[in-house]
């Protein structure tokens, strides 16, 4: 595991220097995690992190999904410095690689006829709003509780509601104008019939739909197929473009996306976090005619531009992932262990006596701590009790273990996870929540 410069500053030191620059010392929100606070990382390799305090963990948080292979990945690392040592940024024109991804992109993902590139998530599902509302000539965005699409102004609320916010609009920032807000209706995740009522309602003025195949941002929704079914006849019926964002759920969990395993095609996709197995990149695809509409096509009205865009280096991780997760068995691999994961898992839970449900998809999973059934609706996670969420995970750092200590959180599981990895983590979680319950 190869180590970053801190030297033998201890973690605390360099988080308190990081904080008189940097406000917060960290450079994202959701970073600085309470009880983590002095968290400074200093090398990754495939399952396994390290830091500056000398303690080592086996990752299930993954940075929040995208190295689907593990961490520094050697086929990505070696293309992207190839790419680094032979090719710059040139910023005008097009290069060879951005050519084969956009190939390969429009051949995996069924809804995908044009591609643009983008460097993250975010500016791909502002570019997809921006361009809806540029075919459509209308005004107002749907959106689902519980779903996150990134940090600009319209998507910025109804992530993770307090009860009381939830039916109203929850921004997750000050600063945004309420108009912008009130152009973005938030439904029920799951809920067929609210979706038919906002479209019999406001169908006319609705320029697009966006949405999380599977919610991801709290953990783990699976979509009833009838849902996203619905969601695809009420926009085409309106005239309305239909986005799936699949950030998350993109290459995780298929190659072709969620659009590939529910059959469901949007007009728009989005993609970012694991093309690209950690490299910043993401993309907005779909239908030809909505994509031309982008500028980059002379005279064509909605502004696309981004000076990083299609960065060689970035583009060649893409490419050596998506060759890996074609040419090795790295579905299988990680939906195997996910399984193991969520049926040892509940059976803990049950032995422990714990009310508990584990659900996710593939290499996702997440262990709610409710009665009842797998969660399908942002409702019924506000049963979900946060303290022992919360209080399992920290325990888990003792063994080695992280998961992100934060209510809600998903976690993942990597193709440079093993066998061993997961009875680790069912025997340390055993301990977690046995301490946390003898608290
Ligand atoms: N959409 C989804 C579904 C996401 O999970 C995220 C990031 N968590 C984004 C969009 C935004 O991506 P980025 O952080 O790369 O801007």
């Amino acid at each position: 595991m190869s180590s970053g410069p801190v030297g033998n500053e201890s973690g605390a030191r360099l988080a308190e220097r990081a904080r008189q620059v940097v406000p917060g010392g960290v450079n994202s929100g959701q970073r600085s995690v309470p009880g983590l606070t002095d968290l400074v990382v200093t090398g990754t390799d495939g399952a396994r992190f390290r830091t500056a305090d000398g303690r080592e963990y086996t990752d299930f948080h993954s940075a929040f999904g995208p190295p689907l292979l593990g961490h520094n990945d050697p086929d990505v690392a070696r293309a992207t410095a190839e790419a680094g040592a032979t090719l710059g940024h040139m910023g005008v024109g097009v290069t060879e690689g951005e050519v084969l991804l956009a190939e390969q992109l429009t051949e995996l993902i069924p809804s995908i006829e044009k591609v643009l590139l983008t460097s993250t998530g975010s500016e791909a599902t502002f570019h997809a709003l921006r361009v809806s509302r540029a075919a459509t000539g209308r005004r107002l965005v749907v959106k689902f509780q519980g779903c996150y699409h990134g940090w600009h102004d319209a998507v910025s609320l109804n992530v993770i509601s307090a009860p009381e916010k939830v039916g109203g609009h929850d921004p997750i920032s000050t600063g945004i104008l309420p108009e912008v807000l009130e152009a973005t209706l938030v439904l029920p995740f799951n809920d067929s019939e609210a979706v038919r009522r906002a479209f019999a309602e406001h169908g006319s003025d609705i320029a697009a739909v966006i949405v999380e195949p599977v919610p991801h941002n709290v953990g783990a929704l699976l979509p009833y197929q009838e849902f996203l079914t619905t969601l695809r006849e009420e926009t085409t019926k309106a005239g309305s473009i239909l986005i799936f964002d699949e950030v998350i759920t993109g290459f995780r969990h298929d190659i072709g996306g969620w659009q590939k395993i529910s059959g469901v095609t949007p007009d728009l996709t989005t993609l970012g976090k694991a093309i690209a197995n950690g490299a910043p990149v993401g993309a907005i695809g779909g239908r030809a005619d909505l994509m031309d509409l982008f500028s980059t096509r002379p005279g064509a009205p909605a502004f696309f531009a981004g000076t990083y865009n299609g960065h060689p280096s970035v583009v060649a991780a893409a490419l050596a992932t998506l060759r890996k997760l074609r040419e090795e068995p790295v579905h299988e691999h990680v939906f195997r262990l996910g399984e193991r994961v969520r049926t040892e898992l509940t059976g803990l839970y049950e032995r422990l006596g714990v009310p508990a449900v584990v659900t996710g998809y593939g290499s996702v999973f997440v262990s709610y701590f409710m009665p009842g059934e797998a969660p399908r609706t942002y409702a019924d996670l506000l049963n979900n009790d946060a303290s022992l969420f919360v209080g399992y995970r920290r325990k888990l750092l003792d063994h080695g273990l992280f998961e992100l200590p934060l209510n809600l959180k998903r976690s993942h599981i990597s193709y440079a996870h093993t066998d061993a990895d997961v009875d680790r983590l069912i025997e340390g979680t055993e301990a977690a929540v046995k301490a946390v319950l003898a608290d």
